[in-house]
């Protein structure tokens, strides 16, 4: 399987599918254990991901490498990380509905791939793509981030959890509690159900 995931990495690294390639860096296919039960899904690159190649590295990252490590109790590389959207949008402006549908279908091979048990869907844009899929609609994150949602999609019966993205918790401490409650609740449920 890690050959097909890696051809899929190859693919994202040269693809000029939509105009996010003029100004990328570098594209970012995502990483980690692609025999993994848990897998995170996040938006679009930032600044430090396109330097890199590489999700979530910069201080977002560092958050959720905490929480998966700190809260979950697993090393980060046993996860895979990734995002909808593998090139950076612009001065990290939301990526825009043409560049969701036009990169999604990696992030699809992706998962119907790996087939995790349980997809951490990392903010809004994440939730409501992956939510959409079963034909759920969302206002909001808050209404979502710490439920799971079983649904057969992707061809597999996928646990998916919404929750904030670690941006907007970085400098937000009520919102910092909130993702260490959802990460606790997750924890809660992998320790039971799978
Ligand atoms: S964002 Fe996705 S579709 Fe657009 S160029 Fe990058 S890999 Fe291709």
């Amino acid at each position: 399987m890690n050959n097909e995931i890696n051809a899929i990495a190859e693919e994202v690294k040269n693809c000029t599918k939509c105009p996010l390639y003029e100004t990328r860096k570098n594209a970012v296919p995502g990483e980690g254990d692609s025999s993994t039960k848990i897998m995170f899904v996040g938006e679009a690159p930032g600044f430090y991901e396109d330097v890199q190649g590489r999700p979530f590295v910069g201080a977002a990252g560092k958050l959720l490498t905490e929480l998966i490590e700190n809260i979950l109790c697993i090393p980060r590389p046993s996860v895979f990380i990734t995002n909808i959207v593998k090139c950076r949008p612009p001065e990290n402006r939301d990526p825009l509905p043409n560049e969701i549908e036009t990169c999604s279908p990696y992030l699809d091979r992706q998962i119907m791939l790996i087939k995790p048990k349980v997809l951490v869907t990392l903010g809004r844009h994440s939730s409501s793509y992956i939510l959409s899929k079963a034909g759920i609609k969302i206002k909001g994150i808050t209404d979502v981030r710490g439920r799971i949602f079983s649904l057969f999609m992707f061809d597999i019966l996928l646990n998916v959890m919404p929750t904030l993205h670690p941006a907007a918790a970085l400098y937000n401490p009520q919102l910092k509690v909130q993702i260490e409650e959802d990460f606790r609740k997750l924890k809660n449920f992998v320790n039971t159900s799978l």
